[in-house]
């Protein structure tokens, strides 16, 4: 039970009447014409508004008739101060656009900056049906700048993670791979260090909490990486790494290690259930295995793979094998933000993939965005039952763009971005008729458009931000 929960009111159960609710429960799917009743930071009770006996307890009610409900979803790894460069890295592939874009960019934000964006970028994903998020942030990383970003997100009402970007000192998969190494400032020991002075100042079980992310199995101190996983355990939290998302990555580590990413992982004993790997395209089959007998998770972001021409994951023979896939945006400056978009790209990545309608479908990559979601935070949400934690969205599919809407659950994952009215985050409306309820919208975003337009002059960056760009085959 969260710091939030324990303050509010317990004698007040608030009715979410009328809506047709999508549970992710297999027991009952969908429910029509169906209410949620809320008390606390929990779900009292999901079932049909004729069924439910008890309505006189409600103290409050409010009418969703019309709405689709459905679990908030899950963002399993994104990186929100990335937006300050949102656009300007189109066009490049991985390597060069870490080299000549991302981390030049990281290197120059200051704690101001990450504050002003991360504000902008978690209020836009909650605004969008994200109710959880966990965020990469590399930029910069000591602890004062970390806690604050995690108030910052709560402020916005989001559940989720800051994962606190882990570089270490240069090795060799860094120079390889040409990593800016103003990056490499903290000793291993320094990095451990400030992480447990984040861990101190900003104890887990919040609505968000501070993990290690060691940042790529590649390019960091293999010691440091089992570090991370060490503290994890300990602190009883996950960890998260970005993993195989480019061959040539593979290719690196081979070289120097003798062996593929996750079969030394597996050697080193790592693997697990509390730790996630982002993107993971490039498993050979015997990775595929340890990953999934150690039930670790995957975090795919479909939108991002295509917008750096990555590579499409193995979904099938991961699941198959037991690794717990979810779904990430990988932020904005690589085309993500939306899960309804994920959802709806790694379907259609995944047919082509294998040739098959049959290798994906809409009520597949929903349980991804929100049930193996919660598997991933390691909370009890990504389903609508009674006793679970009360984070759920309400969707107005009533325009001509979403109807018919005859099978509901391909109608939210096809339409792309289906128009997020309201939020709810443990038992707290957040977002009310597609406004927030916590912020100042407008405030948020001004502040964040100064802090990116000073970045990008100090960065040295704004010949990336052109008029225009003449197409390859243009017709003139
Ligand atoms: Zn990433």
């Amino acid at each position: 039970m969260t710091a939030t929960s324990k303050t509010r009111d317990f004698a007040e159960i608030t009715f979410y009447e009328g809506a047709d609710i999508l549970t992710l429960d297999s027991r009952q799917p969908l429910i029509r014409n169906g209410t949620i009743a809320v008390a606390g930071d929990r779900i009292l009770a999901v079932g049909s508004s004729a069924d439910l006996a008890f309505h006189g307890v409600a103290s409050r009610r409010v009418d969703w008739s019309g709405r689709v409900v459905m679990p908030g979803l899950v963002d399993g790894h994104s990186h929100l101060f990335q937006s300050l460069g949102r656009t300007l890295g189109d066009g490049l592939s991985l390597l060069p656009w870490l080299e000549k874009f991302m981390l030049p960019l990281a290197a120059h934000v200051r704690p101001e900056d990450a504050v002003a964006i991360i504000r902008l970028a978690a209020l836009n994903s909650l605004l969008n049906g994200t109710t959880s998020i966990i965020d990469n942030h590399y930029a910069p990383v000591d602890a004062e700048t970390v806690v604050a970003l995690a108030t910052e997100m709560a402020a916005t009402g989001v559940r989720g993670v800051v994962a606190r970007g882990i570089f270490g000192p240069m090795v060799e998969g860094g120079r390889r791979m040409n990593c800016d190494p103003r990056l490499f400032r903290y000793s291993s020991q320094e990095e451990i260090e400030i992480m447990r002075d984040c861990l101190a100042a900003h104890p887990t079980g919040g609505l968000v909490e501070i993990w290690p992310m060691p940042e790529n199995i590649v390019y960091l101190d293999p010691e440091l990486i089992v570090a991370c996983s060490d503290l994890a355990r300990k602190h009883d939290i996950g960890w998260q790494a970005h993993c195989s998302e480019s061959r040539f990555e593979v290719e690196i580590f081979e070289s120097i290690h003798g062996m593929r990413p996750a079969i030394w992982m597996e050697r080193e004993g790592v693997l697990s259930d509390r730790a996630s790997f982002a993107h993971g395209i490039w498993y050979d089959d015997a990775e595929v295995e340890v990953l999934g007998q150690a039930r670790a998770n995957v975090v795919h972001n479909p939108i991002c793979n295509q917008y750096l021409a990555s590579g499409i994951i193995r979904l099938g023979p991961l699941l198959e094998a037991g690794a717990n896939v979810t779904l990430g945006s990988d932020g904005t400056a690589v085309g993500g933000l939306s899960i309804f978009e994920a959802m709806k790209a790694g379907l259609l990545l995944q047919r082509i993939r294998e040739l098959d309608p049959l290798a994906t479908s809409a009520e597949l990559m929903l349980e991804l965005a929100t049930r193996r979601g919660g598997r991933l935070l390691r909370r009890d949400i990504g389903q609508l039952r009674a006793g679970a934690l009360a984070d759920f969205v309400a969707l107005d599919m009533t325009g001509l763009a979403h109807q018919p809407a005859t099978r509901l659950a391909t109608s939210v994952v096809m339409a792309g971005l289906p128009p997020v009215r309201d939020v709810v985050v443990n038992g707290d409306l957040v977002v009310r008729e597609g406004r927030s309820t916590k912020v100042d919208q407008e405030k948020v975003l001004a502040d964040a458009l100064q802090a990116t337009a000073s970045l990008i002059d100090r960065a040295g960056l704004s010949t990336l931000a052109k008029d225009w760009v003449v197409p390859r085959y243009s017709v003139g």
